[in-house]
């Protein structure tokens, strides 16, 4: 396994920050294997995004799209969260404050009990109305007499997550803002950032004087402005950040 060059350094301004933030992208989940979207062998390549997770494809055919995603609940339900999602829960505790924003919409890093999650993108464990955007009942839905779920005020019951063409949760991208432009430590984990405005978040952050760093085994837009880059799997960087972090609290 590779190792990270400088890990005490890097510890010891973990532990000196105030606050330290993270944004998650698809690549975080890769090693619970959940497919990416924008690699060579992503699940958006076999289908047309457009076809599938926009509102209109959903009301010309609801069927359709549900049966997209109770295709990836299926996927997504046998998943496990790998030693990266455990590694970021266990920072929680180690540093002062610690605030993961993430795109993913598979629920890993709540699984794991990480404590201040933002998510921009939705939960696929979530619905809710496409009328009145009300919650409906977390969890899979029962499709088995063939008819989709409607709201009590005659909605189509849709999963809550964000679409193509739709506004993020305005609280959520706020409070990632926010928490971008307080943060001493930025992590970009597993993002390809490409997709806005949650993409913006790490280039907020070093305006605002964080020390940027990368985990991804690919170069990316953010690669050159970032102050530490690591090309590995976050499955792997992240638990040794950890376990120096964890070293180093206990020395002092
Ligand atoms: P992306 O597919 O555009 O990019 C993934 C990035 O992860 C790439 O840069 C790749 O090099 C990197 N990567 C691959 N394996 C990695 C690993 N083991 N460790 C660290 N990095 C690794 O994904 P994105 O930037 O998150 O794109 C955003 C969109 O994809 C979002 O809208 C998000 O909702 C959606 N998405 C979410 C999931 C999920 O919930 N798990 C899965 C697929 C896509
Ligand atoms: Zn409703």
């Amino acid at each position: 396994m590779q190792s990270i060059d400088n890990l005490d350094s890097l510890a010891e301004r973990l532990l000196e920050a105030n606050q330290v933030g993270a944004l998650t992208g698809a690549g975080m989940s890769k090693e619970s294997g959940i497919q990416t979207f924008r690699e060579k062998d992503g699940l958006w390549k076999k289908f047309r995004p457009e076809e599938l997770a926009n509102v209109d494809a959903f009301l010309a055919n609801p069927d359709r799209v549900w049966e997209w995603y109770n295709w990836r609940r299926d996927l997504m339900s046998n998943v496990k969260p790998n030693p990266g999602h455990y590694a970021l829960a266990e920072l929680d505790d180690l540093i002062s404050k610690f605030i993961l924003v993430t795109q993913n919409i598979d629920n890993l890093h709540n699984e794991v009990g990480s404590k201040h999650v933002i998510e921009l993108h939705g939960n696929i464990r979530k619905n809710k109305c496409q009328s009145c955007k009300k919650p409906f009942e977390t969890g899979w839905l029962d499709f088995s007499e063939g008819k989709l779920p409607h709201c009590d005020c005659g909605g189509l019951i849709r999963p809550d997550v964000v679409w193509f063409g739709e506004m993020l949760p305005s609280q959520a991208i706020e409070d990632a803002w926010q928490a971008a432009a307080k943060s001493d430590v930025y992590f970009s984990i597993g993002t390809s950032t490409v997709v806005y405005p949650a993409a913006a978040l790490p280039f907020e952050a070093k305006i605002h004087g964080a020390y940027l760093i990368e985990i991804n085994p690919d170069r990316t837009d953010l690669s050159s402005i970032a102050d530490l880059v690591i090309r590995m799997p976050s499955g792997e960087a992240l638990p040794q950040i950890i376990e120096a972090v964890q070293k180093r609290k206990d020395q002092s």
